[in-house]
């Protein structure tokens, strides 16, 4: 038995660090996980941005959207004809924050029965092997110690400096997933995921919303033909986009925010009852560590990591938002699974090519892999299967027959190389191509599959048949 306080102290306990916790003990590791979330009403709350203020949150309001606008703009199609539909927002709000606790408290109760001490407050990384722990409330940290540490701090919203959040009329996307009012105009700086998610939720409530992106280019990060189709679908939603527009100035004025902004057709003012600025997050570094523990910080404030996230120091690991990579919750629960195996002696490793990518917009947006622009930049020769959702009997049956799925597989080996995904359930769907991805299946081996009828799956299945131009119901 060593004399250390802890086999093993995470810092944060978001996605990444809680999961961290949660496999050390399994391990038989003595663990703490030192957090410091208090939510105004709920107190102390562990699930990290992803829980309390990022994935669930969001996708409980894009739930409640989605069912509302269904009903207000689909349902006579289906002959089914409703009177008077009202939306009751403090009621969603309200059931926002019921699935939210459920999901905080959740991983409360698992800490508590699988042993993992939860820290309520502030750590700091004193150097290897020491911890400085301030409890809430306290001023005065007391040190721990332990033979690992894990720093998975997470994120912040960043700001611009030409639109300061007052967090009221200009919101980042914490506020934005608590408005009490739909904005009659609503302007959201970055169409990036968050700004398109959060632009479906409002949108689909009422608000007329605009999005400003200052790059030219719709979505760079997926694939080009789909994004083209996928801004004409949020286009003809009624998300209005506008690419290639800086922001110069959003400022409130009385009770609505006038913005300021340059586009292609020149200088443009409008007024907006709220704006949103989600133009990305930066790590949670600024007080994570003393100046003389020695830690290692790259060019963006991000800590630096290998590719098996080792810090510069011994024992010292970082995992999720804070590292290199996509800001996403399953990408760090992988890394804090892959530190604590390592830390038990295991060779785990992640494939960072293989981690999927979802917008949750309607339909849905999901990829994993690359585009093909990558590949032909690479030299590498592929082989791409596609099927439109329009031809696949489920999707029609269920009034969403819209989107396309793309695969491509190596030229030679027909080994699965990516998935491209824009089609309802998106989201599900990617994990066939996972699952494929990581058995290093062949497009041949997702065709010789067998799937259910009437299922949107069949469409994955007829993009695997289109690999080898054999697709049943492509005209
Ligand atoms: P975080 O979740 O940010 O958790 C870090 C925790 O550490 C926090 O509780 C923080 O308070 C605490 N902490 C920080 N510093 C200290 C310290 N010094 N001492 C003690 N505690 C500290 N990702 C997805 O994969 N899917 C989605 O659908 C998705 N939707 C999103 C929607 C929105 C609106 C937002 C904002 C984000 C979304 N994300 C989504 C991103 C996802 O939330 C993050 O990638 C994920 O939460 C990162 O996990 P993490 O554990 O690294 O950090």
């Amino acid at each position: 038995m060593s004399d250390q306080d802890y086999d093993l102290i995470v810092i944060g306990g978001g996605p990444a660090g809680y999961v961290a916790a949660l496999r050390a003990a399994q391990l038989g590791m003595r663990t703490a996980c030192i957090d410091r979330w208090r939510d105004p009403e709920r107190g102390p709350s562990l699930g990290g941005t992803c829980l309390n203020a990022g994935c669930i949150p969001s996708k409980a309001l894009l739930e409640t959207s989605h069912q509302y606008a269904r009903l207000r703009d689909e349902l006579a199609g289906h002959g089914i004809l409703v009177d008077g539909i009202t939306l009751d927002l403090a009621q969603a709000q309200a059931r926002k924050q019921a699935v939210v606790k459920r999901l905080t408290q959740g991983i409360a109760t698992l800490f508590s029965t699988q042993g993992v001490d939860w820290l309520k407050g502030h750590g700091l990384l004193l150097g290897p092997r020491r911890v400085g722990y301030t409890p809430h409330g306290r001023k005065n940290p007391k040190e721990l110690s332990a033979e690992h540490i894990i720093l998975a701090p997470g994120s912040h919203p960043a700001t611009l400096e030409t639109a300061p959040v007052d967090g009221e009329y200009i919101v980042d996307s914490d506020g934005a997933l608590n408005f009490t009012e739909v904005p009659r105009r609503l302007a959201i700086v970055g169409a990036g995921v968050i700004g398109l998610e959060l632009g479906s939720v409002w949108r689909r409530f009422g608000a007329e919303v605009l999005l400003l992106e200052a790059q030219s280019s719709f979505l760079p990060i997926a694939d080009a033909g789909l994004a083209r189709l996928a801004l004409k679908s949020y286009t003809a939603q009624g998300l209005g986009i506008r690419l290639g527009a800086r922001v110069k100035e959003a400022r409130v004025s009385g009770r609505s925010v006038k913005v300021h902004y340059l586009d292609a057709d020149g200088e443009q003012q409008e007024r907006f009852d709220r704006v949103i600025v989600a133009v990305g997050r930066r790590p949670n570094t600024g007080d994570l560590y003393s100046d003389d523990s020695g830690l290692q910080l790259d060019e963006r404030r991000f800590i630096g990591v290998d590719g098996h996230c080792r810090t510069n120091l011994p024992g010292v690991w970082a995992i999720g938002d804070a590292v290199r990579g996509p800001m996403l919750a399953h990408k760090g629960s992988e890394e804090g699974i892959m530190v604590v195996e390592r830390i038990a002696g295991e060779a785990t490793a992640i494939v960072y090519d293989h981690i999927p990518s979802v917008i949750y917009t309607h339909p849905e947006f999901a990829w994993v892999g690359p585009s093909e622009e990558q590949l032909k930049q690479a030299g590498i020769a592929y082989r791409c299967g596609r099927f439109p959702m329009a031809a696949n009997g489920r999707a029609l049956a269920q009034g969403d027959a819209v989107g396309e799925i793309k695969l491509l597989a190596h030229a030679e080996t027909d080994r699965l190389l990516a998935a491209h995904l824009f089609a309802p359930d998106a989201s599900e769907l990617i994990a066939q191509a996972m699952l494929a991805l990581s058995m290093e299946a062949t497009a041949e081996d997702l065709a010789r599959t067998l799937f259910a009828h009437p299922s949107l799956s069949e469409a994955v299945h007829e993009a695997a048949l289109d690999v080898a131009g054999q697709a049943l119901h492509l005209a």
